[in-house]
């Protein structure tokens, strides 16, 4: 039996070879420019999570932190915009993000604290989208007091942001306090409920991540909680709230406080929480702290997702309570394995495929040729 490459060799057809060969070649150039947009993130399984009917999504922004909320009645909120120098990645994705969901205003931008890393996006987000309201602490710094005593900027990218809010005509500006919006899903099948906890104290010294609001959403027996940069001592506020209102609350999905720092998430906070899955918004060597993820296994957290090793990572809620978690983790690139395997067969085509006139002549193979014909032949 011939083997595939005397086979491959005995193709007389040339132009087949040489088409498909140009062809295959076209496909690479076309996935490789299609690559650089970001049809990358919609062929992973992220595709699902564009379909679920509240869908969340921990961004990328390096070592900030910035999450996209789109409701089950198309209402999207952004917390927080990362840093100025992850503003072009973070308008880049909310684009893409928006354009999936046919939306093209952000309804809400919840800013939890003034820190470059949660509002160095803003300037960037609002230069690029129609942002219809913000919502904001009144952080009050006892060193102003005399004065004004709300902080109106201890930072330039704070200044900047607050001065670009002002500059937008139709965006509202609200401030934190204690609230809980209702919504009705479009079926009316679930409701969605968010509940924002305000910081209770007045003003909390020079620790503006005092500020950050607990931020609840439940939406078909699914509950969020995200949580900025609040410290140790806002967790234990929202605890004696919970106590003293003879509630509780029961997480599914916590966003773990300050990027993973040591300062947050304590046992008893988990405890009282019991969250099933945590996601943590970090890009640095000190964040996560190894404590916190000890912590995070010691609450008998299923799962730990790090924006650092994960990318961003979407989570998808269907109105049943079915949930699905995706992450760039693991996820096969389609259109670079078709780039890859294209060019593979490509080069191997061309390989196989030596063209008659490419042969040198060879005596010996005169002879062999000679031979084997002249078996078949008869005298003439
Ligand atoms: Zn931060």
């Amino acid at each position: 039996m011939k083997n595939f490459k005397e086979k491959f060799s005995s193709l007389k057809n040339v132009s087949i070879v040489k088409a498909i060969s140009i062809l295959i070649l076209l496909i690479f150039i076309v996935l490789l420019v299609i690559n650089q947009q970001n049809i990358q993130f919609y062929f992973n399984n992220f595709g699902q999570v564009f379909g679920s009917d509240l869908q969340v999504y921990f961004l990328d922004v390096g070592q900030a932190s910035a999450t996209f909320v789109v409701l089950p009645n198309d209402f999207s909120i952004l917390i927080d915009t990362g840093t100025a120098e992850s503003g072009e990645g973070l308008v880049r994705d909310l684009d893409f993000l928006l354009s999936k969901n046919n939306l093209n205003d952000i309804d809400m931008m919840i800013l939890t604290h003034p820190d470059s890393d949660h509002t160095g996006g803003v300037v960037a987000v609002l230069e690029k989208f129609q942002v219809n309201s913000v919502l904001r602490p009144k952080v009050c710094v006892p060193e102003e007091e005399n004065y004004f005593p709300y902080l109106v900027s201890n930072t330039y990218t704070y200044l900047k942001a607050i001065e670009a809010i002002y500059a937008e005509p139709n965006c509202q500006m609200n401030f934190v306090e204690n609230q809980v919006f209702v919504e009705s899903d479009k079926n009316f099948e679930s409701q969605t409920t968010i509940e924002i906890f305000a910081a209770e104290k007045d003003n909390y010294g020079s620790d503006t991540n005092s500020f950050s609001p607990y931020i609840s959403l439940s939406y078909a027996g699914k509950t969020f909680l995200f949580t900025g940069d609040a410290p140790q001592a806002r967790e234990t506020e929202l605890m004696n709230r919970l106590a003293n209102e003879n509630r509780s609350l029961s997480v599914d999905f916590l966003q773990v406080a300050h990027h993973g720092s040591k300062y947050s998430t304590y046992p008893n906070f988990l405890a009282a929480l019991s969250p099933k899955y945590a996601f943590i918004s970090a890009g640095d060597k000190l964040h996560p702290s190894q404590n916190v993820l000890k912590r995070l296994e010691d609450a008998l957290v299923k799962e730990t997702y790090v924006t650092k090793s994960d990318g961003t990572i979407g989570v998808g809620v269907k109105g049943n309570g079915e949930f699905l978690i995706c992450t760039k983790r693991g996820f096969v690139d389609v259109p670079l394995l078709v780039i890859l395997l294209s060019l593979l067969i490509f080069v191997l085509m061309r390989f196989i495929y030596v063209s008659p006139s490419s042969q040198k002549f060879s005596a010996q193979k005169e002879r062999k040729i000679a031979k084997e014909k002249l078996r078949g032949t008869k005298k003439a």
